[in-house]
């Protein structure tokens, strides 16, 4: 069996070179299902692990703007098409500027999966740029969002490629992208999700992915009779799926105890409250400042970033909610040793392969963000079905579908992850994700 995945990999590795996050998130899936192919032969013979690796497409291109004292700037822009065998194209939008080739396929990879388990009829895909919004004025995210769609919008659709959020681009920049999007093409379609409450955005979305980790969260305490009610939890990243995590963790009665940017962390012993999070909000998404301005404003202890971690602050459950690899082994040993009971992947593959092992053996309750932060996607699916039938549906109702598909993506992982007094949630929500996806595209046959 290792030689099996030895081989597979070393091939994924020459052919995609300088693609570690890709190599990553490859191997994860192939070494959790691997024993699954060697049961049902008729996936080797359709040759799908090779076939589910490779994009269908990936569209790189230059996005050049002129910044506001008139300087032209020249990003990168990509879109990969992953896979299109159960619904159109669908996944996130990313601005950073450590944004590559490799760190996107990771990302559509992942989405492929994710997305599949949502039980919704959207494929996966992933896109975005090495552009970062942070620091730039209003006139010159709209600039360059301009600009990037007015190449992107040949690509996409909304019976194609459905573009969402994802870092650095949140409804200001959706929004944009949008009006660009509408001009080129003289058509009001649902092409992005995300989108404004005014013009076709639904209720829920914004709190969605947040929201959803914590359900998933909760799912998972469940199995042991235990919620999250009066636990201590520690929240990484302090952008969209951070902060309603936080309001989440609030209304379900447990204490969030840690937000973080790339600066750094605080820790108020007191918790997060309602209060606190709308300070959070405003500085976040309005004035765009550090969160380091939190522990100035409520007396909370900070540390700058590569001191210490929100991992190293005593907890029952950790949401990793900022970005990819942000939790070592060290890390998770520490949050072991700590007493952690629940890990729930707000952010997507935020444990190294390491850290991930290290939850396993002490049998935490480790939901990989494949699963647990599924939530967010799957309200952009919702958005999509809303657009479709030109209705809005309630908050009350997008709120129960929620937690509805985060009940079975949890049943999903049950049925193939579970284990002698013990559920593998990689296992089953790798092999649950691939067995939809694999078996549409046997039915296309060879496409
Ligand atoms: P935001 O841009 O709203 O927030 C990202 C947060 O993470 C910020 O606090 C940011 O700090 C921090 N962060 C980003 N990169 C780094 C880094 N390299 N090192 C340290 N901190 C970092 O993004 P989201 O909240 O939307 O996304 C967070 C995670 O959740 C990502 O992994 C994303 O892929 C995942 N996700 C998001 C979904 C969504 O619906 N938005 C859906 C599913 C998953 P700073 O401002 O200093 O950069």
């Amino acid at each position: 069996m290792l030689n099996k995945v030895k081989s597979f990999m070393k091939e994924i590795v020459e052919k995609n070179p300088a693609e570690k996050e890709f190599h990553q998130a490859v191997q994860e899936v192939v070494e959790s299902i691997m024993p699954f192919l060697e049961k049902h032969p008729k996936y080797a013979k359709a040759k799908m692990l090779e076939r589910i690796t490779e994009p269908e497409r990936v569209v790189m291109f230059r996005v050049p703007w002129v910044d506001d004292s008139g300087e032209i700037q020249v990003n990168r822009g990509y879109r990969i098409e992953m896979n299109s065998a159960i619904g159109p194209y669908k996944g996130g939008l990313r601005f950073h500027s450590t944004v590559n080739l490799g760190i996107l396929k990771f990302l559509a990879f992942e989405q492929v999966f994710k997305n599949s388990l949502t039980t919704l009829p959207m494929g996966g895909g992933k896109g975005g740029s090495n552009f970062d919004p942070k620091g730039k004025s209003d006139n010159e995210v709209m600039k360059f969002c301009q600009s990037f769609m007015t190449e992107l919008f040949r690509h996409i659709g909304p019976d194609t490629d459905v573009p969402a959020g994802d870092i650095g681009v949140g409804g200001r920049e959706i929004g944009y992208l949008f009006g660009q999007y509408k001009r080129l093409r003289n058509e009001f379609t649902g092409v992005l999700t995300g989108k404004g409450l005014g013009w076709g955005g639904s209720l829920i979305r914004p709190e969605a992915t947040g929201y959803g980790a914590v359900y998933f969260a909760e799912e998972m305490l469940k199995t042991k009779g235990k919620s999250i009610k009066g636990k201590v939890c520690t929240v990484s990243g302090s952008g969209n799926v951070a902060q309603y995590t936080v309001e989440k963790i609030n209304q379900l009665g447990g204490k969030a105890v840690t937000l973080s940017d790339s600066s750094g962390f605080v820790y108020d012993k007191k918790g997060i409250d309602a209060k606190k999070l709308e300070f959070v909000m405003e500085l976040k998404n309005v004035k765009r400042g550090r969160i380091k301005e939190y522990a100035k404003k409520y007396n909370a202890e900070y540390y700058e970033a590569g001191k210490k971690w929100p991992w190293d602050i005593k907890c029952d459950v950790a949401f990793p909610s900022a970005t990819q690899n942000e939790v070592h082994k060290k890390d998770a040993k520490t949050l072991v040793k700590n007493g952690c009971m629940c890990v729930s992947e707000g952010a997507n593959m935020p444990s190294t392969p390491e850290a991930v092992e290290v939850f396993q053996k002490a049998k935490v309750l480790y939901g990989p963000g494949k699963a647990a932060n599924a939530g967010g996607v799957a309200v952009s699916g919702l958005e999509m079905s809303q657009n479709s039938l030109r209705l809005s549906w309630t908050r009350e109702e997008v709120d129960r579908r929620l937690r509805d598909i985060t009940i079975a993506i949890h049943d999903t992982c049950l049925k193939y992850g579970k284990e002698k007094n013990h559920v593998d949630y990689v296992k089953g929500a790798n092999i649950g994700g691939f067995v939809k996806v694999a078996d549409a595209m046997i039915e296309q046959g060879v496409v």
